[in-house]
């Protein structure tokens, strides 16, 4: 249903789009659709009146919708707000498995067709990286994991505002972090039992994502308090009883590749910046295995062409 909630609320916006003017009523509509979920994204008149103006003059993609894209996954509170859209709108639903699996989700819905027909895909197998000079990344992150949910895709906590990533002048705040397994993206051609995402979104609406290889070996405790609380059923949203903080599973050397690349799930966005940290983090093989029993199959999409993409080191 999440992903169902993403198409038609995208519907609902390329109305809003038909404006002829941003009126500040106008706004408003838009911004009460995004607060629905968003929480701490939380859409700004600015930011609103940016994605409709960005539509109306056809922009490259709306980063407002990026936003919503991305962190909208259980639209649980919109139902109410858009049940008139719900019975208008046809819902495309992906999987990881079978006939709606990742060959077939850039012809599932013409809002996914750039998973299909795109250049710059994630995630891909990280070979012949250009050595770079590569800017340091330097976390600010707080206690903020506020809570966890299991949208049926992946188990993702979300992020309280004031933890943020910066790297070469631009500031990105974590949104939100999840996990895929197996790995989604490889190094020399190496998978991992687990990769971490911790997405990150600038004031612009701009996306960056640190990737975190996980391997098996010791028990992580950051990760215990988050399986002791992760919800088994799809839709399932619990509040941590503590704030966590996800410096707990962030490696301890902060070297990393870097390359462009995209959403790894329907519709598949591009324009995101990627950090796959070298190092990976060690959990134990009990927690991997928890999370693969919670999730029931597995859920990493293949790697991607890397076509003319420089990945750097
Ligand atoms: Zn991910």
């Amino acid at each position: 249903m999440n992903e169902h909630m993403n198409g038609l609320i995208r519907q609902d916006f390329l109305k809003e789009a038909d404006f002829d003017q941003v009126t500040d009523e106008k706004v408003a509509t838009v911004e009460r659709k995004l607060n629905c979920e968003l929480g701490s994204v939380s859409a700004t008149g600015r930011r609103s009146r940016y994605f409709v103006a960005g539509y109306r003059q056809n922009a490259a993609p709306p980063v407002v919708l990026r936003l919503l894209l991305e962190f909208g996954r259980g639209f649980l509170c919109c139902m109410p707000l858009l049940a008139g859209v719900v019975q208008a709108g046809h819902a495309v639903h992906w999987s990881y498995l079978g006939e709606e699996g990742p060959e077939s989700w850039g012809h599932l819905s013409p809002d996914y067709h750039v998973c299909a027909d795109g250049r710059d895909q994630s995630p891909v197998n990280i070979e012949g990286a250009i050595e770079a000079e590569m800017p340091p990344l330097e976390f600010n992150y707080h206690k903020g994991g506020s809570a966890v949910l299991n949208n049926g895709h992946t188990i993702q906590v979300s992020y309280l505002a004031g933890s943020t990533l910066a790297v070469n002048g631009r500031e990105f705040e974590l949104k939100q972090f999840h996990f895929h397994a197996p790995s989604e993206n490889h190094i020399e051609g190496k998978g991992y039992p687990m990769e971490m995402h911790l997405v990150h979104a600038d004031k612009e609406g701009n996306l960056a994502v640190v990737a975190v290889m996980i391997t098996e070996g010791r028990e992580n405790e950051t990760l215990t308090e988050i399986w002791r609380q992760m919800p088994e059923q799809a839709g399932g949203k619990k509040d941590l009883q503590k704030r966590i903080s996800v410096k707990g599973l962030l490696p301890a050397s902060k070297d990393y590749y870097r390359f462009n690349g995209s959403l790894t799930t329907p519709p598949c966005t591009e324009g995101v910046r990627w950090y796959v940290m070298k190092q990976p983090l060690t959990v134990s093989v009990e927690q991997v295995r928890k999370f693969r029993h919670i999730m029931h199959h597995h859920n990493n999409r293949p790697v991607q062409p890397v076509y003319a993409r420089p990945l750097l080191k």
